[in-house]
């Protein structure tokens, strides 16, 4: 990135998206005096040829701006001292999707940038856009949040498209940042540890969508659709999505997504049958990217294609492996109960493994689906307490690890002889047992591979 040639600038966090970071404004001219808390971290950016130093000591008078990684505290609960630093010399404080930004402006402004938040559905929604640009054969770069650091994708140019996912902290480090379109998914009481209230959440949220070109919001959420309303009221045109019917933008009426959006006749997209987007949640998710695909113009056919072959991501609703009617499905990204529910919901008969490191509240509000639970499999440490919660009408057993777990669910479910899902969706932290959820998953999807008679659902 050239926003800073010839410019020095400190950069403030060295983890994988800070290293790249500091590489690529070093590429393109900037001086950059860069630095972390894990001396680590420091010695890996040295080693890569990135000039570190201990930013208490530097002349904050010559700094053009102060780049931050998104982990690093900006507000809440006090920001981080590199941040009080630069506030104290009136340094800007950004991040790369900024950087990411002012380089798009620079070289490509009307290279096609979708960018996605919300308190969930995120990743799902960016993996599902990106799925279908590349259907429609749109160059395609993916990055952002999920994963990939915005300033290793190919640079902007005319015609490239760029699906990013964005969370609050990298919106609240990108202040011009401008979306051709910008969705704003849902928005309920999360991360408030960083942001202090909800009404500070819901502004920097809001902020993602008052810039884009184009607004789509999701009209669930209480918060949403007060945005929505503000932003129309303010002349912008904005297409709303929900997970139900809608009279205008893009809803699902427990089939089909149905699109009524202005200069376009009524479309229908068909979601019953598409395994990888199972739930009302995921309804959602399809619903916002139906609406910014025809935004940006893509054709129909193209959309439809594109959400019949979505893969899916991993360790969300993915199934992964089938023994006759019996069907598991690892959801092990649902770390506390609210991810937990849309799993619940979408499936009857359910063997269930839940467990791990508790989270405040438990799952006394997941009680509505506890009918839908044939038998559960507790693990980790929320064993006992989940039991409690379960009390006496609800069959279950305390199996300690996931291994055990599959084992038993799996013979459980077999005997049985009817359509059954073996679902881990564990409405817990995962660091009792194991290192992330991602292993958490992987050790699961393992464990149903190795049962005898398994077929695998895909690739
Ligand atoms: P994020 O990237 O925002 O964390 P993901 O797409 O990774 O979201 O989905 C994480 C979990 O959140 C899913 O397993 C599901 O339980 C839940 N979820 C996904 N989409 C939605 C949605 N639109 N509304 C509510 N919950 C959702």
């Amino acid at each position: 990135v050239s926003c800073f040639a010839g410019q020095k600038v400190a950069l403030f966090g060295l983890g994988g998206s800070g290293l790249a970071t500091a590489l690529a404004l070093a590429a393109g001219g900037a001086d950059v005096l860069a630095h972390d808390d894990n001396p680590s971290s420091v010695e890996k950016a040295a080693a890569a040829g990135i000039a570190t130093a201990d930013l208490r000591t530097a002349d904050w008078t010559r700094l053009a701006a102060l780049v931050l990684s998104p982990g690093v505290p900006l507000t809440h609960p006090r920001p981080h001292w590199s941040v009080d630093l630069a506030r104290l010399h009136q340094v800007p404080v950004i991040g790369d999707i900024e950087l990411f930004s002012r380089e798009r402006r620079a070289l490509a402004p009307n290279a096609p940038f979708v960018a996605i938040t919300g308190t969930n559905g995120k990743s799902t929604t960016t993996a599902l856009i990106a799925h279908c640009l590349k259907v429609a054969e749109k160059d395609t770069q993916l990055g952002g949040n999920i994963g990939v650091a915005v300033l290793t994708l190919d640079p902007p140019s005319p015609g490239r498209h760029y699906v990013v996912e964005c969370s609050s902290y990298q919106i609240d480090l990108a202040p011009t940042i401008e979306p051709t379109v910008g969705i704003l998914l849902n928005l309920s009481p999360d991360h408030l540890d960083r942001h202090g209230t909800m009404g500070n959440y819901a502004a920097i949220k809001a902020r993602l969508v008052a810039g884009s070109g184009k607004a789509v919001i999701g009209v669930d959420t209480e918060p949403c659709r007060l945005i929505a309303d503000g932003l129309e009221s303010d002349g912008k045109a904005v297409t709303r999505i929900s997970q139900s019917d809608l009279r205008s933008g893009v809803g699902f009426d427990g089939a089909e997504l149905v699109r009524r959006m202005p200069g376009q006749g009524e479309a229908r997209f068909r979601l019953a049958g598409i395994g990888s987007l199972r739930g009302r949640h995921n309804a959602q998710n399809a619903a916002a990217a139906v609406a910014a695909l025809t935004l940006l113009g893509i054709a129909d056919p193209a959309i439809a294609e594109g959400l019949r072959s979505f893969p899916g991501l991993a360790h969300r609703m993915e199934e992964v492996g089938r023994i006759g009617p019996v069907l598991f499905v690892n959801d092990s990204k649902a770390t506390n109960a609210d991810a937990a529910a849309p799993a619940l919901a979408a499936f009857q008969r359910i063997y269930w493994i839940a467990g791990g490191l508790p989270k405040e509240g438990g799952i006394a509000s997941l009680k509505p689906f506890f009918p839908r639970i044939a038998k559960a499999y507790l693990i980790g440490e929320a064993a006992p307490a989940f039991a409690a919660t379960l009390g006496e009408r609800i069959p279950y057993e305390i199996s300690g690890t996931l291994a055990v777990a599959v084992e038993r669910a799996a013979a459980d479910a077999k005997a049985a002889g009817e359509d059954a899902v073996v679902l881990l969706s564990p409405a817990c932290a995962s660091f009792d047992q194991f290192r992330n959820f991602e292993v958490r998953g992987d050790a699961f999807r393992a464990a149903v591979a190795a049962l005898p008679d398994v077929e695998g659902t895909r690739g």
